[in-house]
């Protein structure tokens, strides 16, 4: 059994609790995918100068948003962690010349637990986090997927969450069913294109030669877990193409290697 290398668009936090299209793609991918025996979350939420691996025994919770109601806050998701998962990590990562740092405390932020909570809601599949880097671009981290290719035949699920658009400043607040900008669109649709067409180079180089680029990201942490999975799936991509919330999250999700 292969696994592909997920990358999801995680969208506002509050869609833990939210019955949406979103959330029930989501379940439904946790269907069709099956069980794996442990996931490795790349989130956009843990960003780091270097890597970081978590190896902690259980991963506690992170609230890591303010602003929200009060029960999402009281929202547990709490998966057994998987030490031999780190390690096997730090050793992928080591042979590629990247030497991650063990955490041994690390749980799991909002980027990993509000997807995971519709996909597997017992919270009873083992989980490791790794951290990005969004300071150092696309091409470092598609070599870091790379590294970790060897994972989707060891019964792990790469999972990378971030945002295939994301502004938080250009929100549109009249929510859900607000109409997605036309910025947004035209580099979202670049990115499905590029995917669908197997252009690699074009994707990594995309700061420089997608549409928007600097207003669909401001920063690149939300889409460079995107290329993590890229490298560890490679291409051709399952494109789920999920649109827009709140006019310029752009919610599409990818599984590389199918
Ligand atoms: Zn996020």
């Amino acid at each position: 059994m292969t696994y592909p290398a997920l990358f999801l668009s995680h969208g506002a936090p509050t869609l833990a609790l939210a019955n949406t299209f979103f959330t029930h793609t989501w379940a439904e991918l946790g269907v069709v995918i099956g069980r794996p025996e442990s996931i490795l979350v790349v989130s956009a939420h843990w960003d780091t100068p270097f890597p970081a691996v978590s190896s902690a025994p259980r991963l506690e919770t992170i609230h890591d948003f303010s602003g929200f109601p009060e029960e999402l806050y009281r929202v547990r998701y709490q998966p057994p962690g998987s030490p031999a998962l780190a390690y096997r990590v730090a050793d992928l990562l080591g042979a590629a010349g990247q030497y991650p740092a063990i955490d041994p405390e690390r749980g799991i932020d909002h980027g990993g637990w509000v997807p995971l909570r519709w996909m597997y809601p017992d919270a009873d599949i083992p989980v490791t986090q790794l951290s990005v880097q969004s300071e150092l671009g696309a091409r470092h981290h598609l070599e870091i997927g790379r590294a970790l290719a060897p994972l989707r035949g060891e019964g792990t699920l790469v999972l990378g969450s971030g945002g295939i658009v994301h502004n938080l400043g250009e929100l549109d607040w009249g929510g859900r069913v607000a109409p997605a900008f036309p910025w947004a669109v035209a580099f979202n649709g670049w990115m499905a294109k590029k995917v669908e067409e197997g252009a690699l180079d074009d994707l990594v180089d995309y700061r420089s030669l997608a549409p928007e680029a600097e207003r669909a990201h401001p920063t690149e942490d939300h889409l460079v877990p995107f290329f993590v999975a890229l490298g560890a799936g490679g291409l051709p991509a399952r494109h789920m193409a999920l649109g827009f919330d709140m006019g310029s999250l752009g919610m599409d999700c990818y599984a590389f290697g199918e």
